[in-house]
């Protein structure tokens, strides 16, 4: 199908491929198929997004942040498959959760495997950590991802069904620092991005202790069943600590006063959590005490936390910008030796477009000092060339090769603000010349073309190299 409708769309390559190289023999153009027309214009699937070059910048800018930070704290890169087996993500994320329940993209696959769309990363990360045998490798080992997840959510604003995270993982410790660089590592992201940020902070304890709060916790939602929404009414069964998650405004009443699952911490998780806030409180990166924060995952234990745009209310909630805690008990639940670990993830939607609200200011971007303009077609033919010649010496070059005339590719030089344009044209290339126009003083020079790359070198030199800083 691929090749097909390259055929189509380049009917001169088929020529070119299919005739001999003889002179006698003339080559029959062969004319594009006419495009049949059809009812319906392509959409994009609900709840997908392009990403367009107008906001490559903000993701280009996030990037380079998220790997500089990865290097600055020694995390290596790791790429894990979209498509998992299922069982995973429902041994992980756990079959009660929404993610689990209705969310996730799964279907059977040719061979008869019943397959997902990853939801979430950390799952496949520490497949990935018991399947290579990182448990062999000094501890903690210390991974980021950068890709797409998917979940059938309902599309809203900030709300997509493709997805970008970015996430942090350290596996094979169990120590509080983990937990406190995790969090220093999310706060320096925001800082340095200039997005402001508060970081909700809980802790789950340990699943017995947590065992013991679900019990209290129940009893004093089922005291008051009659006054809850229908999903909480399904929660108090199924998944209680997601009753303290809930939006509705009755239950958000009932939750003020519910117990809270600090005070029933196990002595050790207790100790672990004043560690975290001690290292937070040392670098002095501020948090909120959140006894409400439970997060959607069944995976977690002790440390939670979400990063929360500006803001402690509902909305900030419903736009939380990222989230992780540890998750101790995850590798042996996959069936991997006993590994306590953490991590976070950050929505890359979410950032980018809280960046364009707020209009944070980007570093300026980078632009050619040269511009490459030509006149005719066997000019054009030999500029190609020289664009490279510029290349393969590192020199960036703006052109307008598609442009026949020059008026408008001199204006385009100038909208790019470009020191200098090099004008190529028909004497010139019959001379092996090219004229190096200097566009602030409008003077011409004449240069032998096989010096263009030293004379344009000498020429940068004398300022800065290569771009235009504006
Ligand atoms: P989670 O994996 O659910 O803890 O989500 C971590 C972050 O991913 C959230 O704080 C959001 O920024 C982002 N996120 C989660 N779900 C979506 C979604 N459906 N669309 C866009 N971003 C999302």
């Amino acid at each position: 199908m691929f090749i097909r409708d390259s055929l189509i769309m380049s009917p001169k390559k088929i020529t070119r491929k299919v005739s001999k190289p003889t002179r006698e023999k003339k080559t029959v153009e062969q004319k594009p198929k006419p495009v049949k027309k059809t009812a319906r214009l392509p959409q994009l699937v609900r709840g997908m997004k392009d990403i367009l070059p107008n906001s490559e910048p903000y993701w280009e800018f996030v990037y380079n942040k998220v790997a500089g930070l990865a290097k600055d704290f020694n995390y290596g890169r790791i790429e894990v498959p979209i498509l998992e087996e299922t069982n995973l993500f429902v041994r992980s994320v756990g079959r009660d959760t929404d993610i689990i329940e209705k969310e996730m993209y799964t279907f059977e696959d040719r061979g008869g495997d019943t397959v997902s769309m990853r939801p979430e990363a950390t799952a496949g990360v520490v497949r990935a950590y018991i399947n290579h045998g990182m448990l062999n490798l000094p501890q903690p080992v210390k991974l980021w991802y950068w890709g797409p997840m998917f979940r059938y959510d309902r599309p809203q604003s900030g709300r997509y069904r493709q997805f970008f995270q970015f996430g942090f993982e350290a596996l094979g410790d169990e120590g509080a620092i983990v937990d406190a660089q995790l969090i220093i590592i999310a706060h320096d992201f925001f800082k340095e991005i200039g997005l402001p940020v508060t970081i909700q902070i809980n802790s789950l304890g340990t699943p017995e202790s947590c065992q013991v709060f679900k019990v209290e916790l129940v009893a004093y939602y089922r005291s008051r069943r009659g006054q809850l929404c229908d999903d909480c009414k399904k929660r108090l069964n199924k998944n209680p600590l997601r009753l303290l998650d809930c939006k509705e405004a009755q239950c958000r009443e009932i939750r003020n006063e519910a117990p809270q699952i600090v005070d029933w911490l196990d002595e050790d998780s207790k100790n672990h959590f004043m560690k975290v806030l001690e290292y937070l409180d040392e670098v002095e990166v501020p948090y909120v005490l959140n006894p409400f924060l439970v997060r959607g995952l069944d995976y977690y234990t002790r440390t939670v936390f979400e990063i929360w745009p500006e803001g402690d209310d509902e909305e900030a909630r419903q736009n939380s910008l990222g989230g992780g805690g540890r998750y101790d008990l995850l590798t042996e639940l996959l069936g991997g030796r006993p590994t306590p670990a953490g991590g976070f993830a950050v929505g890359i939607e979410r950032i980018v477009n809280a960046m364009k609200a707020k209009e944070v200011t980007l570093p300026p971007v980078k632009k050619p000092k040269i511009f490459l303009a030509q006149l005719g077609e066997a000019a054009r033919t030999r500029a190609l060339s020289i664009f490279e010649e510029f290349r393969a010496a590192d020199i960036p070059v703006a052109e307008a090769f598609s442009k026949d005339s020059l008026k408008a590719q001199l204006e385009i030089a100038d909208s790019l603000g470009v020191k200098f344009t090099l004008v190529l044209g028909q004497k010139e290339v019959l001379d092996g010349t090219v004229l190096i126009r200097d566009m602030e003083a409008g003077i011409q020079e004449i240069v032998d073309q096989r010096k263009i790359i030293k004379e344009v070198k000498k020429k940068l030199d004398q300022g800065e190299v290569g771009f235009n800083n504006k």
